[in-house]
């Protein structure tokens, strides 16, 4: 099958969090399985795009509105990925270096999603499947099903992959002109609650939608931040697949950000050297259980709760364990965590930024990880964490409900709660604590969690069969 993939990120072109590991990484397994896969995403000026070499693929121009663009297609020459991976650049809209953020974010994802149907309708003959990610991209279906000048597209099958459902890309009715000139019978298609609704447009329009985990799947239709009648509408097209994770990248025995790598058979030892770097760039105590937070520092993945969290089990456990947080997001939060710095010298210590080298030496030298998510479609750090014998501490919700079993449980080698609220999370620290100077435990828990198998090898051969079934 030739499978075209569109995206707003790819890592390691652009990332901003997990979809972008997803991007760039199950193309290459479908590539490997033996299917001709490309995968297209703005051409935003990001390091990856300056160090290597692209060559021009096409180059051709649209209407948005009452604005005429020019856009450019350019291709990686080496195929460094493992598969073909196309930029698309439309001057005055795509040439920035962040992935999102902008005031303009609907007219440059709009533009790019039409220059990418444009681009598609030009070829000599037809993708096999167009899988589109997220908001950024739903509004791909519609568009090649009912904008006139495309509709030589319509019979492609599609696929609507939900990374993230709490943001829909909402844009007022006053910007449906954007659109190159459509079906006005089906402007039901594009609305939801009197808006332009690109996620929902992509619910209603794909030939199948999937979520990236099981779990996920099934809390859509009861909390889907006002989609939830969608969902139980469209159930019949919707399915779960677990994302996996890239284990040549996330492999504790050849990571080249760590200082000692290790793998099963040594990682008690292993990781005790990478805990003392980390402890001492970040003054904290190597004896201590080291309890880490690495993320996006939003509601959804309970970020505000931290602070309370931390404070209460640093007072109520008389300082027994150190925390070490690494994050951006909210900025209040973001201040937050900074100040606290000052405020519990030698037991906390936070780093505000992005660091993708930071998060590896992390994952290596911590004890646990926290995730007391309100909301996780799948979560890839708790899967990263296992694979460097770090225990996951997370809120039983979405993939993190169907990666992590608690230690309690046959088998388990996690920690589990219920509810995102302060209570929880500090008695769940509690519960590792114990479970740290249980040293037998836990050496039995970290084997148990290496040894779990979380690569894409049958996620990948599920998209193909869902592909195989449109
Ligand atoms: P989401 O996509 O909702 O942000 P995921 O768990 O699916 O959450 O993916 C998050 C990804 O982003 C992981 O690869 C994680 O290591 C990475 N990440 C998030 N924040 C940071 C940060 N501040 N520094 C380095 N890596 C980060």
């Amino acid at each position: 099958m030739e499978i075209i993939h569109i995206s707003a990120e790819c890592y390691p072109m652009a990332k901003v969090g997990g979809l972008a590991d997803v991007v760039g990484t199950l193309p290459r397994y479908q590539q490997e399985l033996g299917h001709y896969v490309k995968v297209v995403v703005p051409m935003h000026r990001t390091k990856f795009l300056y160090d290597h070499e692209w060559v021009v693929d096409h180059k051709g121009s649209f209407g948005m509105g009452p604005f005429q663009y020019e856009y450019t297609i350019i291709k990686e020459k080496h195929n460094t990925l493992g598969f073909d991976l196309y930029c698309v650049d439309i001057f005055g809209l795509l040439d920035r270096e962040k992935v999102y953020t902008y005031e303009d974010d609907t007219e440059r994802f709009t533009a790019f999603q039409i220059a990418v149907v444009d681009w598609l309708s030009n070829w000599q003959h037809r993708p096999d499947v167009v899988h589109v990610h997220d908001h950024h991209t739903a509004l791909i279906p519609f568009m090649m099903q009912h904008c006139f000048a495309y509709r030589q597209l319509a019979s492609i099958p599609t696929v609507l992959t939900i990374h993230n459902a709490q943001y829909q890309g909402w844009m007022g009715w006053d910007k449906s002109h954007y659109l190159p000139a459509w079906d006005s019978w089906q402007w039901g298609k594009l609305d939801w609650n009197d808006t332009i609704n690109p996620l929902a447009s992509g619910i209603k329009c794909a030939s199948k939608v999937s979520t990236v985990s099981p779990s996920y799947m099934e809390e859509l239709t009861s909390t889907a931040n006002g989609l939830e009648k969608l969902f139980e509408y469209e159930r019949g097209k919707c399915s779960g697949i677990l994302n996996g994770i890239d284990t040549t990248v996330w492999n504790a025995l050849t990571d080249t950000y760590i200082l000692d790598n290790f793998s099963e058979a040594d990682v008690d030892a292993g990781k005790q050297l990478n805990k003392k770097k980390l402890c001492q760039d970040f003054g904290l105590d190597i004896n201590k259980p080291l309890f880490i937070f690495i993320g996006r520092l939003v509601a959804e993945k309970a970020a505000d709760l931290l602070p309370l969290a931390i404070g209460d089990a640093l007072y109520h456990m008389n300082n027994k364990m150190n925390f070490l947080i690494l994050g951006s997001g909210d900025p209040d939060l973001e201040k937050q965590l900074a100040a606290m710095n000052q405020h519990y010298v030698g037991y906390y210590n936070s780093q505000i930024g992005y660091n993708e080298k930071l998060a590896h030496q992390m994952y290596a030298g911590a004890d646990f990880i926290l995730m007391p998510s309100r909301v996780e479609p799948c979560g890839l750090n708790q899967m990263y964490a296992m694979r460097y014998g770090t225990v996951p501490v997370v809120r039983s919700t979405g993939g993190l409900k169907d990666t992590v079993i608690d230690f309690g449980e046959p088998g388990g080698f996690g920690i589990r709660f219920n509810s995102a609220s302060v209570w929880d999370i500090t008695y769940s620290i509690h519960r590792g604590v114990d479970l740290y100077h249980d040293k037998e435990t836990l050496a039995a828990v970290r084997q148990r969690m290496m040894q779990v198998d979380n690569s894409w090898q049958s996620s990948a051969g599920k998209y193909i069969n869902l592909y195989q079934s449109i």
